[in-house]
């Protein structure tokens, strides 16, 4: 087996999203003895390029522009399929993150090309690759297997692992000009909505608050849980509707699907809309007043208890550590 597959980096404040390393990871089992090649779309980039080498590409190809500075759908389109076309490569692999989710649709479109979504594991033998993806909101699982054209993927976040990083490896960095023109998007600023600056999509730990919270205020309860941990805060959508916190942190089916070491769900009751965007958690740790609430059938610990009493008391527990 000998295929080239490109792996799109992603940036996100000057630094890489980790599944951009965990793509290179999959990239170098499907390609066999062929090439890993990074792709790196930006504005200034080309400084961040080795750090794709350091995690397992044999080479980087980067396309700098100032109407990359900020992702839109329409200029890292036109760059990326630039790369392509000079690359002809056996396979793409993205992120599935918000960028991937909205970019790789895009492009396989333009290309003419199959898409296979939200990829959480792969078998790989030989030629033969399966991927594996969540279905039904994350109660089934599918077998897909590209018989003809591009290998074309998004991979779920935390679940395939990055090669160790080893900053004695070395590979040709080249820059490919693309004149991205006619972008009828313009992003002026963004405003971030986590309040640890941890991304949820990433973040190793997560704490999660539903409508038993009872109150925007009470939140902040979560907040010093998270921070200890060095984790991010998350909600159910019952505590979005609720106005305690913004929809920004849903975690679930209409909301995002996260993977961290490990969830704690506060005083929300596991609906089967919220599980599908958690139940991959490594560990799950559930504290509920209400022994018979759902979410304890797939908690692997499970608190019954008021949370008011029990998050700060956790909180107390972990600063001492
Ligand atoms: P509740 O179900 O009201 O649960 C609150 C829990 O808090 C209860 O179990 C209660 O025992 C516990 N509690 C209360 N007080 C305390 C206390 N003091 N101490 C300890 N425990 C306490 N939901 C999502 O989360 N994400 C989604 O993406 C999502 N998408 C949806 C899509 C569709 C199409 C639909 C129809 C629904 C969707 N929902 C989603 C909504 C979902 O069905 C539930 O309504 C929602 O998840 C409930 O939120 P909750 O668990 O916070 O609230």
């Amino acid at each position: 087996m000998s295929k080239k597959i490109l792996v799109v980096g992603e940036i996100r404040d000057g630094e890489f999203r980790h599944v951009s390393f965990e793509g290179i990871g999959a990239a170098k089992q499907l390609s066999g003895d062929g090439e890993t090649v990074g792709v790196l779309l930006g504005k200034s980039v080309s400084a961040l390029a080795n750090k794709m080498i350091h995690f397992g590409a044999d080479r980087v190809i980067t396309v700098e522009h100032d109407n990359l500075s900020q992702y839109t759908p329409e200029g890292f389109t036109q760059a990326l399929q630039a790369v392509v076309e000079q690359e002809n490569p056996d396979g793409i692999l993205l992120g599935h993150t918000s960028m991937g989710k909205d970019l790789a649709p895009k492009l396989a479109s333009r290309i003419g090309s199959g898409l296979v979504s939200d990829v959480v594991s792969m078998e790989v033998s030989g030629d033969d690759v399966v991927f594996i993806r969540p279905i039904y909101s994350g109660k089934a699982f599918e077998k897909i297997t590209v018989e003809e054209g591009l290998t074309f993927a998004t991979i779920r976040p935390n679940n395939i692992p990055a090669l160790e990083k080893d900053e004695s490896r070395t590979g040709d960095v080249a820059s490919l000009e693309v004149d991205v023109k006619d972008l009828q998007t313009i992003i002026k600023e963004v405003v971030k909505n986590t309040s640890s600056g941890i991304d949820l999509s990433e973040a190793s730990v997560i704490v999660s608050g539903g409508r038993g919270m009872k109150g925007e205020e009470n939140f902040k309860i979560l907040d010093e849980l998270a921070e200890v941990l060095n984790g991010a805060v998350g909600a159910s959508r019952g505590a979005c509707d609720a106005e305690y916190c913004d929809y920004a942190l849903q975690i679930g089916q209409t909301g995002k699907v996260v993977t961290p070491d490990l969830y704690i769900a506060v005083g929300l009751s596991g609906a089967i809309q919220h599980v599908a965007g958690m139940s991959n958690s490594k560990i799950i740790v559930a504290i509920n007043k209400d022994p018979e609430a759902e979410i304890f059938q797939i908690a692997d610990y499970g608190i019954v208890g008021d949370l008011f009493d029990i998050v700060p008391k956790l909180t107390a527990e972990f600063k001492k550590v």
